[in-house]
């Protein structure tokens, strides 16, 4: 707390010297002091339960508290720049002194985390990179393909990929030419991506009842890792789910195979394994029908390493049974060995949910509509 004393300090000297509006903003900026001090007490006692489990300290709450923290300093300096009389008053010198002096204490707390030790040498906040580069790398593979829904599920699940760094996507589509809306999508998000194509056999296409959805497209992604990637982690993401940007956090150390739980999942609302005392011991799903592996899609990450060392796991193109089949390829591998993730299993980070389908859109009158900005937007639209 003793920066916050010295602050404190100064800050009764300026504001006998100040009128009490250019007062308010310095207080405003005192509450964020206090508030970031309270997020680096709250992180460090997260961290510290969480390497309790055996499974290697998350850098998920650092980051994101980061990311956040600098949001508030940020918007605190800003309001303060805004008000000249302020700035006159207290002086761009100052208010420097003031950001570095912070700076200088969040380092020594060790409240950036990794950019903590990667940058000790830093000797002004405005020389720490605002990002760290968490390593390893994940890999992303998300299956897609054109329906009315895919420009809305892409466009959430790429806005909240945009928080998470060091990470690759890799959408493929389910088509036999890429979409241009995807593309351009994927253009400004400026998320590191590669965007493939991979139709589902016709042979699947055509056949009566429940489809191989997305096997195709995850099995191009096994292919790209192979010719791609040395090392990493990779999650196989639905366009469709929602994920809670910690949980990228978790997949990161994953040493082989990770699994945690899913929400909105099955009859249970929920698909997990079932922990004892930090120790797996079985799973809960709503529908095991004599799987090894009765896991979502959503619910494990895997080692690129680990992939690599298998040459012949892949995704079988059997309905139901797509997760169990790839993770029974990538033997030698048994449940015992799963690494629990999201606090021993205790914590839901992504969701099962499922868009209602909507009709193909009807088409557009253009005796009535033409030269009408509805042209433009029919192109945006299934
Ligand atoms: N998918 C696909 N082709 C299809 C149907 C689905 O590529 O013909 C993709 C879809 O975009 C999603 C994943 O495969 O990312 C799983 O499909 P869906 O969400 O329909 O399956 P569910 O979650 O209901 O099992
Ligand atoms: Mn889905």
């Amino acid at each position: 707390m003793f920066w916050f004393d010295v602050l404190f300090f100064q800050a009764r000297s300026w504001a006998e010297a100040m009128k009490p509006p250019k007062m308010l903003w310095l207080i405003m900026l005192l509450i964020v002091c206090v508030v970031v001090q309270y997020n680096i007490i709250s992180t460090w006692l997260v961290g510290g339960s969480n390497s309790g489990t055996g499974y290697g300290f998350s850098y998920a709450e650092p980051g994101v508290a980061t990311a956040v923290r600098e949001e508030l300093l940020n918007a605190a300096v800003n309001r303060l720049r805004l008000d000249d009389s302020v700035s006159v008053n207290i002086g761009q010198k100052v208010l420097h002194e003031l950001i570095m002096q912070l700076g200088r204490e969040l380092l020594a707390v060790g409240a950036f985390g990794e950019v903590s030790v990667q940058t000790a040498a830093y000797t002004s906040l405005s020389q720490v990179p605002l990002t760290s580069h968490a390593t390893p790398r994940l890999y992303i593979i998300t299956p897609t393909y054109r329906r009315p829904e895919q420009i809305p599920e892409l466009t959430r699940m790429a806005q909240t990929l945009m928080h998470v760094q060091n990470l690759h996507w890799l959408v493929i589509e389910d088509a036999e030419n890429k979409t241009q809306l995807v593309s351009d999508l994927l253009q400004r998000t400026s998320i590191s991506h590669d965007h493939l194509v991979a139709p589902m056999p016709q042979l699947f296409k055509k056949r009566k009842g429940p489809k191989p959805r997305g096997v195709s497209n995850r099995n191009r992604g096994l292919e790209w890792l192979r010719d791609n990637a040395t090392d990493g982690v990779f999650y196989f993401a639905d366009d469709d789910n929602t994920y809670d940007i910690r949980l990228f956090e978790e997949i990161r150390t994953t040493k082989q195979v990770s699994m945690w739980p899913v929400g909105l999942c099955t009859k249970f609302g929920l698909s997990s394994p079932v922990v004892v005392n930090g120790t797996f011991v079985g799973f809960y799903d709503g529908w095991v029908a004599g799987r090894k592996f009765p896991v979502d899609m959503a619910g494990f990450a895997v080692n690129v390493q680990f992939l690599l060392k298998r040459p012949k796991a892949k995704m079988p193109y059997k309905p139901g049974f797509e997760e169990d089949g790839f993770l029974k390829s990538l033997s030698p591998f048994d449940p015992e060995e799963i690494e629990l993730k999201a606090k021993n299993c205790t914590q839901v980070l992504v969701w099962h949910t499922q868009t209602k389908k909507n009709e193909a859109s009807a088409a557009l009158d253009l005796g009535k509509y033409n030269n009408t900005n509805l042209v433009i937007l029919k192109q945006l639209i299934v």
